[in-house]
């Protein structure tokens, strides 16, 4: 493995004018390796990059198709090199070796997806009278800022690059300062699959330095950024200044509602991806369970089994599908997880399972489950992005959607029930942008993502996504005679 890993700037590989950081092994809490920093001049040469190949139309001017095929080239490309990429991912951010294989692959789906909706984004005439003829067209918005979480640094790339170019957009993408090291083949399959110089620009920096350049940089045309509220927040004050749209995905409180007729066995398996899936650290985890009261003991017990049953080691120990979770992706993020169980016992949640910090070397928490949760608790509300459970009890329908819908968050809920008619209602109830019935995470790529409320806004995903990068343009012309 490389020991220093430099920043991708209009197509070479340079230093960084904010030096170096340590990337840390969470499996192990030892030393990586070193990537560069950017600061705010690397970031305007990456901008500027990123517009000169705008306004040339290298790619905005290609043959949507053609566009296409390259976008699926870079998803070919990832899958041809899955087995090093993988396990740089695992090494850098604790996940399981499988699980980072999976999200590889759900990487290269993106541009599997996107690379075909290319040539999809028709226009439309509207009729005026015979004196006119208009039409309508959509234009890619030009550099395309892209602000990258640690959770799923792979996929969440490719959920936005992929968009971005089968539109016609050029991209500056800043890595997250834990786990910038898998991104770097990113930038290789750029170059293998023939992109110009500075259509993809990849850079590491620290959020309130390289980040905030490139969200306040003057020749950004559009914004993309995955993670918490309070940088949401400064990201999208940012893009006002420059009167630029950003996309928000900011996490979650996501709850699911579980009835008395509902299939418990089945949700062992809800439970074990909903939760337990990346160390919980998923913006759309299952991080609530509202249960009926006539089942709740019955299916705590199910719960704590799937919670108990899960093998917790580094990540390059665990090559095969199985009951396994890895580390968390700091010690820090892990602490953080731990003192909000601590903190919630001490406002009277009781500690099913877990709850505990491992006693190994690195980030490492217990798959935890806790009861007596009541709606107003701190861990009620507050979004821990760990293997942390928060169980809350419910008597009537219109109760557990008044306690799905009692946070500031809408981002995803799911309904479990045999009854048509209570799950129909309860999707129409939930404010959330997405609604699973009897199966969390039920979905795809093709499925649109996003979030009501504090969640965020605007939409990743499905074709809906494809409609972030482009503007629109009406043509109406007046005709002689
Ligand atoms: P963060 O929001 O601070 O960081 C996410 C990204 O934003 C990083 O690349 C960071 O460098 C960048 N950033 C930070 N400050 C910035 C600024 N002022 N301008 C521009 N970019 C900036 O999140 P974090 O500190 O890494 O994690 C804190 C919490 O955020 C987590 O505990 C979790 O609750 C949440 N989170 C959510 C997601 C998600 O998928 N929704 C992902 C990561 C983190």
């Amino acid at each position: 493995m490389k020991t220093y890993w430099q920043n991708y700037i209009d197509g070479a590989w340079v230093d960084g004018g904010a030096g170096r950081i340590d990337v840390i092994n969470p499996g192990t809490g030892e030393k990586l390796a070193e990537q560069a920093l950017a600061d705010a001049g690397d970031v305007d040469r990456a901008v500027m990059a990123a517009q000169r190949v705008h306004q040339a139309g290298v790619l905005s001017d290609l043959r949507p198709v053609e566009r296409g095929r390259i976008v699926q080239a870079m998803g070919r490309y990832l899958l041809d090199h899955i087995d090093e990429l993988a396990q740089v991912l695992t090494l850098e951010q604790g996940k399981p070796l499988w699980e980072a294989r999976i999200e590889v692959e759900g990487a290269a789906r993106y541009f599997e997806y996107y690379g075909n909706q290319a040539e999809t984004v028709e226009g439309r005439s509207i009729p005026l009278g015979k004196d006119y003829f208009d039409f309508t067209t959509y234009e890619p918005f030009g550099v395309s800022a892209q602000i990258i979480p640690w959770n799923y640094p792979v996929e969440m790339m490719a959920r936005s690059l992929s968009a971005a170019l089968a539109t016609g957009n050029t991209c500056v993408i800043k890595t997250p300062e834990l786990t910038p090291l898998s991104n770097a083949w990113f930038a290789n399959a750029a170059e293998a699959v023939g992109l110009p110089k500075g259509a993809v620009n990849i850079l590491c920096g620290l959020g309130h330095d390289a980040g905030a350049a490139l969200s306040a940089h003057p020749h950004v045309n559009q914004i993309v950024f995955t993670g918490s509220v309070p940088t949401g927040i400064a990201i999208a004050t940012a893009a006002a200044q420059n009167v630029v749209p950003c996309v928000l995905e900011l996490g979650g409180k996501s709850a699911a509602i579980v009835h008395d007729d509902a299939d418990l066995a089945a949700f062992e398996n809800d439970v074990r991806w909903g939760i337990y899936f990346n160390a919980g650290q998923v913006c759309s985890a299952m991080s609530r369970v509202i249960v009926h009261d006539s089942v709740h003991d019955a299916l705590v017990d199910r719960m704590v089994g799937v919670a108990q049953s899960l093998t917790v080691k580094p990540g390059v120990e665990q090559p095969e599908f199985g009951p396994t979770m890895g580390a968390m992706v700091s010690e820090s993020q892990r602490d953080r997880a731990a003192q909000m169980v601590s903190d919630a016992q001490a406002q009277g949640a009781n500690v099913a399972t877990g709850g505990r910090k491992m006693n190994i070397p690195g980030a490492f928490l217990e798959p935890t489950i806790l009861t007596d949760i009541t709606p107003e608790m701190t861990i009620a509300n507050d979004e821990v992005f760990g293997p942390v459970l928060s169980v809350l009890k419910f008597s009537t329908d219109d109760e557990a959607i008044k306690i799905a819908n009692g946070t500031p968050y809408g981002l995803v809920g799911g309904v479990f029930t045999s009854n048509l008619d209570r799950a129909t209602r309860a999707a129409q109830q939930l404010r959330a942008g997405q609604v699973f019935v009897n199966e969390w995470y039920a979905g795809g790529v093709e499925t649109p993502f996003g979030g009501y409320g504090k969640s965020g806004y605007g939409r990743e995903k499905g074709r809906e996504a494809l409609w972030n990068y482009v503007q629109t343009k009406n043509v109406a012309i007046r005709l002689k005679g």
